[in-house]
């Protein structure tokens, strides 16, 4: 297959990257670089299966030849990126997957949409099903993500039933590993950085929200058969290990033998910060044969090795 990335400089892009060159497929890239980061690919260039175009989506994309698929997995994705960047988030979310869906429908090449948990908001029904409608306030901070994969979300399935486009849709829950930016502000890598330097971990509010936290192989892995079923509705992926931030934090001090221990930041947790999140993965069990087989601790000793070359 030849196949389009959108957001393939990105920490998830990236290693879509790799797999489907590494399955035999080529690779076109596309990244404007605003929180993608050049490093994450550098491996790639010169290889004569794989194009790297500078392209901010939000604008007409344009392809030379064939496509067989489109991921389009162009965004900010951390709290702190897209509140940096809330009016690119929206933009990308809803003219970008404008644009990716465009592309897909010209090539007649199956589309694939990195959605994310967040659609879910702030959850009233836990774990979360892929049927569950959300609880999300549109105009707090992180709304600017939320109603843009909301919308990206409508306007893939519009191109479903309008124009038969062959789409999937993937709920992405915390995803961590190798390549995620050490300063984009989510929790795996502020906690990780903070435990290398010895510094105390950084816990917002109580520490009592959740989250449970999937390996980037076992996500990929995922995003792979997916994009090989033709199934159209949403599908959840994600493990569903959770644990409180509190927890978590002392976990990652363990790992790093870090004494330094932890600290409260009752101010710097966000509105809308969900108290809670949890994948229920069944259709993805059903549909896909899929679990996460990376658990915790494993995954957390191969993201610490990687974040001790960069501290
Ligand atoms: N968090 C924290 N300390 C940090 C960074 C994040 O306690 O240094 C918390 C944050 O308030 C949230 C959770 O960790 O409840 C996960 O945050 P992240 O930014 O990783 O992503 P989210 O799941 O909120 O999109």
């Amino acid at each position: 297959m030849r196949i389009l990335i959108t957001g393939v400089a990105g920490f998830l892009g990236s290693h879509l990257a790799d797999r489907f060159l590494a399955e035999g497929h080529s690779v076109i890239g596309m990244d404007n670089l605003i929180t993608g980061n050049i490093r994450n690919i550098a491996h790639l260039a010169g290889r004569d299966d794989f194009l790297f175009i500078k392209h901010d989506v939000t604008n007409y994309i344009y392809i030379d030849g064939p496509l067989d698929a489109v991921l389009h997995f162009a965004s900010p994705a951390s709290p702190i990126d897209y509140l940096r960047y809330p009016i690119q988030t929206l933009k990308v979310g809803a003219l970008g997957t404008h644009n990716a869906l465009g592309v897909a429908m010209k090539k007649d090449a199956r589309f694939l949409l990195a959605s994310t948990s967040e659609v879910y908001g702030d959850p009233l029904e836990h774990p979360q099903k892929e049927t569950y409608v959300g609880h999300v306030d549109a105009i707090g901070p992180r709304g600017v993500y939320d109603e843009a994969k909301r919308f990206a979300e409508a306007m893939t399935m519009a191109y479903h039933r309008a124009h038969q486009v062959d789409t999937r849709i993937v709920r992405i829950f915390n995803t961590y590993g190798p390549r995620m930016r050490l300063d984009d502000g989510r929790v795996v890598p502020n906690f990780i950085g903070q435990a290398l330097r010895g510094e105390q971990l950084t816990v917002y509010g109580d520490g009592t929200q959740t989250r449970s936290f999937c390996y980037v192989s076992d996500l990929i892995e995922g995003i792979y058969r997916l994009l090989m079923t033709d199934f159209h509705d949403p599908v959840n992926l994600g493990n569903p290990t959770e644990m409180n931030i509190i927890e978590f934090a002392r976990l990652v001090n363990q790992l790093t033998q870090n004494p330094a221990g932890i600290t409260f930041q009752e101010q710097a947790r966000i509105a809308g910060d969900p108290q809670q999140r949890q994948p229920d993965i069944t259709r993805a069990r059903q549909l896909l044969g899929w679990e996460p087989r990376v658990s915790l601790p494993e995954g957390l000793e191969m993201t610490i090795r990687y974040f001790r070359k960069l501290v």
